[in-house]
């Protein structure tokens, strides 16, 4: 018996899906990327494998997991015609379910696009390659989430063909870079720091908590841990500020979720 992990946006058809693999357990956990490989549910399931649905490959675990990719067609030759970027060389980036659509991008803006490929919420190392390459970014996709880490990370503007629309949009992100400098502005004056680990496989950095805990020296810090960070996990516990040493998106769009300031390890 195998147990099968789909991402949220895709539970609906999680029967299909099922019926197409056979003999699996389906589980309705949230499945926020390749991280979060359900290991100890499949264990207990007694699943001796474990298919991943809809992510690409990301970490290795003591249970084998089969990654299945799930790629949309989605052909943006008609958006495309519409674009209307100032920018000359632009950046094609994606999640893995439109990599197929990068390559007609790149057929229909010819010399202006140079392909990076798939960007995770925690990994845009594909973008910064070519980042010195070119302008701007256009990321085909839906949702800003993978868009906005890019802006973050290499300081271009960015634009989402927004495949849901059929649309160019601009992602800003000054409202993130204003709710970062508050938190390390506040953080400074903590006395107390609660570092946050996850135990989600491939989110689990206690190694860097541990580093980060003697970096606070002499200031006073305690380890916390838990599968998936919330704010509501943490009302009550009596420290100044957070360190988030697990997904990074978590301190970056959640951020005034959390009733203290919380950084993450390259903001502190
Ligand atoms: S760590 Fe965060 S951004 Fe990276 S794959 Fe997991 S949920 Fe997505």
């Amino acid at each position: 018996m195998k147990l099968l992990q789909i991402p949220d946006g895709l539970k609906t058809k999680a029967l299909e899906i099922a019926d197409e693999l056979g003999d699996v357990v389906i589980s309705y956990e949230s499945c926020y990327g390749a991280c979060d490989i359900k290991e100890d549910e499949a264990k207990r399931l007694g699943c001796d494998k474990i298919i991943h649905y809809g992510h690409s490959k990301m970490i290795d675990t003591d249970i084998p997991v089969e990654y299945v990719e799930h790629r949309e067609k989605y052909d943006p030759t008609n958006a495309l015609k519409k674009l209307d970027i100032k920018f000359d060389k632009i950046g094609l980036i994606s999640a893995v379910q439109f990599l197929d659509s990068l390559k007609v991008a790149k057929k229909v803006l010819g010399e202006r696009a140079v392909i990076g490929g798939q960007v995770l919420g925690c990994d845009v190392s594909n973008a910064e390659k070519i980042a010195m390459n070119v302008d701007c970014f256009l990321f085909i996709g839906s949702g800003k989430f993978h868009a906005i880490g890019v802006a973050l990370k290499t300081g271009k503007p960015v634009y989402i063909l927004n495949v849901e629309r059929d649309r160019i949009e601009e992602v800003d992100v000054r409202l993130f870079e204003k709710q970062k400098i508050a938190a390390q502005v506040l953080a400074r004056d903590a006395k107390v720091f609660g570092i946050l680990v996850s135990t989600k496989p491939g989110q689990m950095n206690i190694k860097l908590a541990k580093e980060i805990k003697e970096k606070l020296k002499p200031k006073k810090s305690y380890i916390l841990s838990m599968d998936e960070i919330k704010p509501e996990k943490l009302l009550g516990i009596k420290v100044d500020a957070y360190i988030n040493t697990a997904c990074p998106r978590i301190a970056i769009e959640n951020r005034t979720d959390f009733k203290k300031p919380i950084l993450n390890p390259d903001e502190l």
